[in-house]
């Protein structure tokens, strides 16, 4: 991977944030590449020498790294900080790095710090994280099958990057940094769930090997949003509401003497390219030429 600077940052800056922090010590996988699609994995290791990156990208995900890293120092007792644990299943080694651990009377509370936008506090207040529960779900799954010891809480420390004290939207967070609890699968559930990914990412690797197709990235794994219905009126800029159902949309739009806009949902992980390898990806290119 190529790191640019196009916007001239100073040298000792841009040194920084190219330093790469992350390590997965001796393991295959880590948990966040196990949770990861397994087409993005292989395009990315495909393509790694091709891949370019300016500096600016790489600048929210170190902020978070570099206060890991601060926290990581800090030692209070009845807390574990920072433990990689490290797993073989079916013949390989998976590892999840655990930001903290409390030690309880009644078990261990894993904590994972997460430094967000509010948007995906208000997302996980709605239960639609579902990425975090995963995670960590795994996390408690690593540290009882490996360390034996019983789990009694989950929970994100979320540290809000945007947070603004007059935002009204409901499940909006009432300050800059917040404790969420996240529900706990029991191991089955979760072993089930690994060995799972460990074999789509076989199979991908397979393909590739064999040159063939990867399966395609799912809307979810593309981060596609929801299609919506606008209602409007000429003359009016803005629209007069906005529903996810067409029928609902068309019911007002005649009331209104209006018409309806449909606003296709969009896959954002393609658009923005934030899996790094959508230029050389079929399924993407292929729908932007489908629709130009
Ligand atoms: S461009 Fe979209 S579909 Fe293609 S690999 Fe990236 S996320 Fe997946």
């Amino acid at each position: 991977m190529k790191i640019t600077n196009e916007q001239g940052l100073p040298a000792p800056l841009v040194a920084l944030l190219a330093r790469d922090f992350y390590t997965k010590g001796a393991s295959q996988y880590s948990v966040t590449e196990l949770m990861s699609p397994p087409k993005i994995r292989r395009m990315r290791e495909q393509y790694d020498d091709e891949i370019v990156i300016d500096v600016t990208k790489l600048i929210a995900s170190q902020l978070g790294t570099f206060m890991h890293s601060k926290l990581e120092g800090k030692a209070i007792e009845g807390y574990t900080n920072e433990e990689r644990i490290f797993h073989s299943i079916d013949g390989i080694t998976i590892s999840g790095a655990i930001d903290l651990q409390e030690h309880t009377d009644n078990g261990v509370v894993i904590i994972d710090y997460k430094f967000v936008k509010a948007w995906s506090v208000i997302q996980a207040l709605a239960n639609n994280k579902d990425d975090w529960v995963t995670q960590l779900n795994i996390y408690k799954w690593l540290i009882e099958t490996v360390k034996k010891q019983k789990v009694c809480g989950l929970k994100i420390c979320a540290i809000i990057k945007d947070y603004s004290p007059h935002a009204t939207q409901e499940n909006y967070p009432k300050a800059e940094a917040m404790m969420i609890d996240i529900p706990m699968w029991d191991s089955v559930t979760t072993e089930t769930y690994v060995r799972q990914r460990l074999d789509m990412h076989r199979f991908a690797k397979q393909a590739q090997e064999f040159g063939e197709e990867l399966q395609p990235c799912t809307d979810e794994e593309r981060w596609m949003s929801e299609t919506i219905y606008a209602v409007k009126r000429e003359g009016r800029k803005t629209a007069i509401r906005v529903f996810k159902t067409i029928e609902e949309a068309t019911e007002l739009a005649e009331k209104e003497k209006g018409y309806v806009e449909e606003r296709k949902g969009e896959p954002k992980r393609c658009t923005g390219d934030f899996c790094g390898v959508s230029k050389w990806c079929k399924q993407y290119q292929g729908e932007l030429n489908e629709s130009a």
